[in-house]
């Protein structure tokens, strides 16, 4: 057994004696414990086409992480998420609370991203672009250009300590930190602004929540990318534990092909492997010493393998070399491989009815999040009920009703609001009917409606606040009508 396999499996000889009639032939069984130490993994590097979307994917999504943030849009940062201000500033958009349903339509179509890539093509997502596999390979990478690869880090930590042992480590860990505090500083700069947060973290002025939070995500990055590492994929991330739901048969997923490869065994290559008895694994164990989890791709389908296809890669690069047919270990679907198709008929069975129906779902729910996003209006208003009093008779014979308007001017400039109501023949508004209301800004005033005492039946009637926005000296941008009730008493 290569030491980087799973020190949980253990195949051990049972005596003959303890076998059933059904055992007999088979002298050996798996034991596996549920409690095993840890045994740390030290994947060796990879190329191949797998590797390089990979790495593609690490430079993407980290460039628009750690860039984003500095990015301006005007006077403000493009993005950020002022909870304080409770205002969602995204590019040309600024979202209140109430545009909760954009944050809605955000998760619905991420999930049905994740239904339709998981159908598609098993974990996509955690082999190429979840963080902790970007982290991982970030960090993996800063571990191997200090301590090397696979051989001299095992033998380095083997080693008894020395100067240049003390010298890597510490190089190692502070590098480290620094990516992690990078990113922590990064996460937080989402919520507050980052330019003044760096001004704040270089005078020592950072509030304690900013402190707090930047050290809480730096170490969450440093831990889980330093240390845990396959360990959150394996025991920590729910995701691996329900995947299984989303896949079929016609899911692509690492696999090795197990009719070719077996029986394995090592050879001399001018040998003809065929004449030997021998199938086309060498077993030299580089696919297990590659993988980011440590485990043997040609026990088949686990859990544990977070589809990365760095075992493909690296298989590809030993067929080459002994002069095989590449695909040993290759992207493949459990029908294909039982059925032996080829990749273009593979390739039909993509669109198949799961994935059309999840396609259909993701283009429907995308268009309507874009449309609702083109036609939203600049300003929003919230129209409450006075609790105070529900209705009152006031000077003059005239029935008051009061409301509380909340006014959310979504632009960035200046918006004037003309109020009026309308629903009962003589309603008037007496209160102030022209409001301003500063950039991105939210102001709640009080309404009063009157209504003649012998004007309307006594009981609930529908109304209509009708608000008009314009900017000073300007034509009107928009309208909007919000609907409430005017209470007449007995
Ligand atoms: S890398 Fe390929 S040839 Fe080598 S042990 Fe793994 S499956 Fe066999
Ligand atoms: S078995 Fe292969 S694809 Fe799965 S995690 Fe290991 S290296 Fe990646």
């Amino acid at each position: 057994m290569d030491s980087q396999e799973n020190p949980s499996r253990k195949v051990v000889p049972i005596a003959p004696v303890a076998a059933t009639s059904a055992e007999a032939g088979d002298s050996t069984q798996e034991v596996i414990s549920l409690y095993v130490a840890h045994q740390k993994i030290y994947p060796r590097s990879v190329q191949g086409l797998f590797a390089y979307w990979r790495w593609a994917l690490v430079f993407i999504t980290q460039i628009i992480f750690y860039g984003l943030p500095w990015l301006e849009w005007g006077q403000r940062q493009a993005v950020l998420f002022d909870l304080g201000a409770r205002r969602f500033y995204i590019f040309g958009f600024v979202l209140y609370p109430q545009d909760f349903i954009y944050l809605t339509a955000i998760l619905v179509i991420s999930a049905f991203s994740l239904f339709l890539f998981t159908a598609v093509a098993g974990r996509l997502w955690c082999g190429y672009a979840c963080p902790q596999t970007v982290y991982s390979e970030i960090f993996l990478w800063v571990e191997r250009k200090i301590e090397g690869d696979r051989t001299a880090r095992m033998k380095l930590d083997a080693s008894g300590m020395s100067l240049e042992k003390l010298f890597k480590k510490w190089y190692k860990h502070i590098v480290w930190l620094g990516i992690a505090m990078w990113t922590g500083f990064t996460f937080v700069g989402y919520f507050t602004p980052i330019r003044d947060l760096g001004m704040e973290f270089f005078t020592g002025n950072m509030s304690s929540w900013e402190v707090f939070w930047v050290f809480f995500y730096a170490l969450a990055t440093y831990g889980n990318a330093g240390f845990m590492r396959e360990q959150v994929c394996k025991y920590m991330c729910p995701y691996a534990r329900f995947q299984s739901a989303m896949f079929d048969k016609d899911t692509l997923i690492v696999t090795y092909d197990e009719a070719r490869g077996e029986p394995r065994g090592a050879r001399s290559k001018k040998a003809d492997h065929k004449a030997l008895g021998l199938g086309a694994c060498v077993d030299c164990s580089l696919c297990v010493q590659v993988c980011p989890t440590g485990i043997d791709i040609r026990k088949g389908l686990q859990y544990e393998c977070i589809g990365c296809g760095a075992c493909a890669d690296v298989c590809d690069t030993v067929m080459e070399k002994v002069g095989y047919a590449k695909g040993l270990v290759k992207y493949s679907t459990q029908n294909a491989m039982a059925g032996g198709w080829s990749r273009e008929q593979t390739w039909r069975r993509v669109l198949r009815p799961r994935v059309l129906l999840y396609t259909g779902i993701l283009a429907l729910v995308t268009l309507a999040l874009m449309l609702s996003l083109a036609v939203r209006k600049p300003f929003k208003v919230d129209v409450v009920r006075d609790r105070a009093a529900l209705a009152r008779i006031v000077s003059g014979g005239q029935i008051e009703n009061v409301y509380r308007l909340q006014i959310m001017n979504a632009a960035e400039k200046p918006l004037h609001f003309k109020l009026s109501a309308e629903g009962v023949q003589g309603l008037q508004l007496v209160t102030e009917n022209d409001v301003l209301v500063p950039a991105t800004e939210s102001r709640w005033i009080s309404v009063r409606l009157h209504l003649p005492y012998d004007a309307a039946q006594p009981g609930s009637h529908p109304i209509h606040f009708h608000i008009q926005a314009y900017e000073e000296g300007k034509e009107v941008v928009d309208t909007l009508s919000e609907k409430s009730v005017f209470l007449v008493p007995r």
